[in-house]
């Protein structure tokens, strides 16, 4: 059997979880052939230094990096923000940015948020009387409060815990079940683990006073009580009436069209989560609420909202949960994510989740007003030029003066790239 090196290799590494991270990379060198230098780029982590990496994760060989970039001009609730961004793909930094430079004559982005509350999920299964079981839990309520919130005594010290408990009836194809949301106000946390724990701790009470078995007991990542808001007017003097009358055409197409709606929403997301990774927030649970929350209606449906104000200026508005978080996971110990945090100069989640729901905003008219007029390709190319540069074997050195003439010639293409390369490496 062969690996896919074509070596005689087993995927299958006992005690590989044993070995410190030199000796896990020496075997990982030999599995795949990687040189001395490659061994040696894996390793050269950059803010986070190894023994961090190893505290996050399993099995660490390296770390990897993105470019941070900061959007500029953001006025959001009337005061200024600077957004760190960390992300691989050009022309989104500085979309954003323009974005929220033609936002900022009618006064910028109002944005509002929910307070941080997330739901714990508690499936019973085999309940008899499930009515009956519905007003046993209410009659507890206290009680599995109490227990809940003697999980995180900290958490409450900070004004979160337990607000609510509901419980709903969900017909399967193997029987009804009781599902049982515990709703938890995790304050600075993005709260799942916090949320995890506490559903885990009320369990068994919920199989006391129910008579079932308590099954998943786990945060739901859609967070819908926790959304966020952010509403911008851009000015028709600014973009001028044929311009609005495009993106209302574009916006529409994504209100009716699955296949445009999804890069629609994708566009939101190159914004929203440049922020969430710049952060080293769960961008997994952001993403997989965001397109929850796009199908509520039962169809997927665009995150953002475009109309016209009596005055023919284009409002554009977006709604989605953004569970984020200030304090747990790795947005502490994460040496860049701290900084990052401070750039901002965010106070709480609330803020925090304004912020980023105006970046996805933003980021979103950008690309509306780019493709209903000259498409995106020709912004986008020149901000590409420069990997079209290295991916034709450029030196950071040489990359600039490439990117400089492709731009020139309007030709920007790797096979252009390397003709340039060629006729530079023989004059030298
Ligand atoms: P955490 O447990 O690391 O930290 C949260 C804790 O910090 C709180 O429970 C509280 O005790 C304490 N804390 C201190 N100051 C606080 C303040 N001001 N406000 C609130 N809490 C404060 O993190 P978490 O937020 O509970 O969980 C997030 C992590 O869980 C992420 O790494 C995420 O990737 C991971 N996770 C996610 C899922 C999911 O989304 N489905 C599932 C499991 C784990």
């Amino acid at each position: 059997m062969v690996n896919g090196n074509g070596k005689p290799m087993k995927s299958k590494l006992s005690g590989f979880h044993q070995l410190d991270a030199e000796e896990k990379l020496d075997l990982i060198k030999k599995f795949s052939d990687l040189t001395e230098e490659d061994a040696e780029v894996l390793q050269r982590t950059g803010a986070l230094d190894m023994k961090s990496a190893e505290m996050m994760i399993e099995n660490v060989i390296g770390t990897t990096e993105y470019p941070v970039g900061i959007a500029t001009n953001f006025l959001i609730n009337g005061r200024d923000y600077l957004v760190p961004m960390a992300l691989e793909e050009p022309s989104v930094v500085a979309a954003a940015s323009n974005a929220a430079k033609l936002a900022r004559p009618r006064g910028g982005f109002t944005a509002t948020s929910d307070e941080p509350v997330m739901i714990g999920q508690i499936q019973l299964v085999g309940v008899k009387d499930i009515p009956k079981a519905k007003d046993a839990i209410m009659l507890n309520k206290e009680k599995i409060f109490d227990i809940a919130n003697k999980c995180d005594s900290v958490l409450v010290k900070f004004g979160g815990g337990v607000r609510d408990i509901e419980a709903r009836e969900i017909s399967t194809p193997r029987g009804s079940m009781l599902i049982v949301h515990l709703l938890v106000d995790v304050r600075d946390a993005m709260g799942a683990n916090a949320v995890n724990t506490m559903s885990e701790r009320i369990a068994p009470l919920l199989e006391e006073v129910t008579g079932g078995e308590a099954r998943l007991r786990i945060i739901s990542n859609l967070a819908d009580r926790r959304l966020a808001r952010s509403k911008a007017v851009w000015g028709k003097e600014t973009l001028g009436e044929e311009v609005i009358e495009r993106i209302l055409d574009a916006y529409e197409f994504a209100a009716n069209d699955h296949y445009r709606c999804t890069t629609h929403n994708k566009g939101i997301m190159n914004g929203i989560d440049a922020v969430v990774l710049a952060t080293a927030n769960d961008f997994r649970a952001i993403e997989a609420g965001a397109h929850s929350y796009a199908s509520m209606n039962g169809r997927y449906e665009p995150l953002t909202r475009y109309s016209k104000d009596e005055d023919g200026n284009l409002v554009g508005e977006i709604e989605l949960p953004l569970a984020l978080g200030l304090v747990g996971g790795a947005t502490r110990t994460h040496p860049v994510a701290r900084i990052a945090v401070r750039i901002m100069g965010v106070k709480s989640t609330k803020e925090f989740a304004e912020v980023v729901a105006s970046v996805g905003l933003a980021q979103n008219f950008a690309a509306l007003r780019a493709l209903a007029n000259e498409g995106i390709q020709k912004g986008h190319m020149k901000l590409h030029a420069r990997n079209i540069a290295v991916n034709a074997g450029a030196t950071a050195e040489e990359a600039h003066a490439v990117a400089g003439r492709l731009i020139g010639e309007k030709n920007i293409s790797v096979s252009r790239a390397k003709e340039i390369l060629e006729e530079m490496h023989g004059q030298s």
